[in-house]
């Protein structure tokens, strides 16, 4: 397909913005069969009770599937809940959310540093099958609650997508704080290290202007690559795919597989750079 470095150190991304239909787990999804299919080998932690992530990669999730809730309240392994997306079997990979996870917001008040859980599960499953993963994406939930903290205290990167539409940078200085208080006093190293603009409509100059105002904001975080707003792209989960294999010469998917060479690009200058300042 194309050249994509790997990371020398599995990087783990929470993709999270607490609106909902923004484009969160279309984005983990694509982003993660694109890497897949350059080589990479990924896993998708579903964190939303809507199992949507799940449904996209074709991975069941009924209520009695061993899953992330089985994880975070009954401490299972993750590598007890992983499971294979039919789609890149040996690449792309996901744990899976039932229906049980609605209720975990509320289960996880009680329980013993509950804002840890995913991490202590990730952290695990890393040094377990060393080298395995090279990528870690966590779908948030639209929200933040205790499920998306646990995605912002496991991951070393936050990615949000923002859609290019009305409201769209309403609520973000909420999320921009959360993860500043996260990486202040729960895990140090948190970055917001991506951005991306999704449903993008280039003929509409509403589109356009929320692009500007987002790349004048954050000019280091901002992928060049916009993903379109395209009929593919949203009936792609109604066949269990991503909009990769579902229909792989689509401008939706060469949109999504060029975000993640970028992804994979940016991450590879940024641990330059780190060994630099060592
Ligand atoms: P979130 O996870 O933030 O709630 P989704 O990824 O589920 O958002 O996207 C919301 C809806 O928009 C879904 O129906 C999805 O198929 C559709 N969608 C997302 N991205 C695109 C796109 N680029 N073009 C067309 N439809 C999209
Ligand atoms: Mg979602």
């Amino acid at each position: 397909q194309f050249p994509v470095p790997l990371p020398r150190e599995t990087r783990v991304l929470a993709v999270s913005n607490q609106k909902g239909g923004v484009g969160k787990t279309t984005t983990t999804v694509n982003l993660a069969a694109a890497l897949a299919k350059a080589g990479a080998r990924v896993l998708v932690i579903d964190l939303d009770p809507q199992g949507n992530a799940s449904t996209a990669l074709g991975v069941e999730h009924t209520a009695e599937t061993p899953s992330i809730y089985d994880v975070l309240i009954d401490g299972f392994a993750l590598s007890d809940v992983v499971m294979p997306s039919p789609e890149f079997p040996n690449n792309l990979f996901c744990a899976p959310s039932t229906i049980h996870l609605a209720g975990a917001e509320i289960e996880l008040v009680t329980q013993d540093r509950r804002e840890h859980l995913l991490r202590t599960a990730v952290d695990s499953l890393l040094e377990e099958a060393a080298g395995q993963y090279h990528y870690v994406f966590i779908d948030c939930p639209p929200s933040l609650g205790l499920l998306t903290i646990n995605a912002f205290v496991a991951a070393r990167e936050v990615l949000i997508p923002i859609q290019c539409e009305y409201y769209a940078l309403e609520g973000l200085s909420q999320l921009l704080s959360s993860i500043q208080l996260i990486g202040e006093h729960l895990n140090p190293g948190l970055r917001l290290s991506t951005i991306l603009l999704t449903m993008f409509d280039g003929r509409t100059n509403l589109s356009n202007q929320v692009a500007e105002d987002v790349r004048t904001h954050f000019p280091d975080q901002v992928l060049h690559t916009v993903i379109p707003r395209t009929v593919r792209i949203s009936e792609a989960p109604s066949f269990g795919q991503t909009v990769i294999s579902y229909d792989p010469s689509s401008l939706g998917a060469v949109s999504y597989l060029e975000a993640a060479a970028e992804i994979a690009v940016w991450g590879r200058k940024f641990e330059q750079r780190q060994s630099t300042i060592r």
